[in-house]
């Protein structure tokens, strides 16, 4: 349903307004909110369609204008984040001047729950695909110069592909291209491509399609979705994160981003459970990052090990757990994070509750 912005539900509503100079034309968006950044607008303009969600709290906000003359392909945004104003600025074609911005499209000017908004999908082109083990590839998907979309921490996009003449959608969680310091992409990227470690089940519906794709190919990608937010990162000390199999998604950028950008933080460890050594989704990056930064700790368990392994096996228990979440001080303030198969997230939920840890030092990610 659509929410009449008039109404004042949910926060108090934004507006916009535009201006030109000869050659440009600037939408300025008042979000009337503080807590606006980069990744709370996804812009995507296609032929003379223009669009805007601003994603405020709980709300999304739209823009969608058939735009009275043609622009080029790609803009700029600002985000004046103490004010929440957002600007975009678009480059004519021709220097002319515009008697109006356009005419408005569907749910124009619209504030929305963020829950009933439908997902919005852009053609993304496959950049490159590159194994990770002997299932899990990293795919790496660029995103038109049309579309602004910053993935926040913690969320995920779904892709979408027509198999059999069905649509099929699925959820996945983009990753940075390495967990380690070299790695191309600034924490916070500001650039075009969207990289995702995926598994890939030879019997699975949509993973065979998707490993079939061509370099160059493309892909549908939706706006993100998800509820973590970083500011549960805030002031965290102790972070520990209970990751098996592709569960490990999430928990990249999560893991990068406490290392630099939380003081507070202390330590930061990671179980990861895998079925056996060759299933470890960058172990050598992994090792090589515990060795490069003392906060962090990484231990794996195996549920089927061959015999020469010497570390952790079987599955995740109460026994594993205890030994493994000693917090640096007794009152130190701290995060789990949880992702894998859903009974493992679900059996680690209980075993954590069972452990005293609180709902608010908990998240996990569930479809
Ligand atoms: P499916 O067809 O769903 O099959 C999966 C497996 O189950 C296969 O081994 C298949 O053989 C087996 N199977 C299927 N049907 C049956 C059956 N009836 N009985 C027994 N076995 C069966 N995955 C990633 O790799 N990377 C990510 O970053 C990622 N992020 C995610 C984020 C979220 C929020 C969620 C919910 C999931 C995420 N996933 C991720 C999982 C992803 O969405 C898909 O579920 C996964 O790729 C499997 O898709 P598929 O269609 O290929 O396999
Ligand atoms: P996997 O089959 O290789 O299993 C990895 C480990 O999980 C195993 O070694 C075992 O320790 C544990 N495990 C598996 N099944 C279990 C069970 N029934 N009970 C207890 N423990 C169990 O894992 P995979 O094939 O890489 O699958 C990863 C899963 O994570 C998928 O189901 C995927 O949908 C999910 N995932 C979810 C998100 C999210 O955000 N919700 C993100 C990424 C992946």
């Amino acid at each position: 349903q659509m929410t009449d912005i008039s109404t004042k539900e949910g926060p108090s509503s934004p507006s916009y307004d535009w201006f030109q100079t000869d050659s440009l034309v600037t939408i300025v968006i008042y979000t009337k909110q503080k807590d606006i950044h980069l990744d709370s607008i996804i812009i995507d303009h296609q032929n003379d369609s223009f669009r805007a969600e601003t994603i405020i709290k709980d709300y999304s906000y739209l823009i969608h204008i058939g735009l009275s003359h043609e622009v080029q392909e790609d803009f700029s945004v600002r985000v004046v984040e103490n004010v929440g104003k957002i600007e975009i600025v678009l480059k004519k074609t021709e220097n002319i001047s515009w008697k109006c911005l356009g005419c408005p499209l569907e749910k124009h000017n619209s504030l929305i729950p963020k829950k009933d908004t439908g997902l919005y999908y852009r053609k993304c082109q496959l950049i490159s695909k590159e194994d990770v083990t002997h299932d899990t590839k990293l795919f790496c998907l660029m995103l038109p110069p049309s579309t602004h979309l910053q993935v926040p921490i913690g969320q995920h996009v779904y892709l979408k592909l027509t198999i059999t003449g069905t649509e099929i959608v699925k959820p996945y969680t983009p990753v940075f291209d390495s967990l380690l310091s070299e790695f191309k992409e600034p924490v916070l990227p500001n650039n075009k491509y969207i990289y995702f470690l995926i598994k890939i089940y030879p019997a699975g519906l949509f993973t065979p399609e998707l490993d079939h794709l061509q370099i160059g190919d493309f892909v549908p990608v939706s706006n993100p979705e998800g509820n973590f937010k970083i500011s549960k990162l805030q002031e965290v000390e102790d972070l520990f994160l209970l990751a098996a199999g592709t569960g490990f998604t999430p928990m990249v950028k999560i893991l990068k981003y406490a290392l630099i950008n939380v003081p507070s933080l202390r330590k930061v460890k990671l179980m990861f459970f895998n079925k056996t050594e060759d299933d470890i989704i960058w172990r050598s990056q992994l090792e090589k990052l515990a060795f490069e930064d003392k906060r962090f700790d990484v231990e794996y368990v195996l549920s089927a090990p061959t015999s020469e392994w010497k570390g952790k096996q079987g599955h995740i228990s109460p026994a594993l757990l205890s030994e493994f979440l000693n917090r640096s001080s007794e009152k130190s303030k701290v995060l789990l994070c949880i992702c894998g198969p859903t009974p493992l997230t679900e059996q680690g939920i209980k075993l954590l509750h069972d452990l005293n840890f609180s709902k608010d030092e908990i998240h996990s990610f569930t479809a």
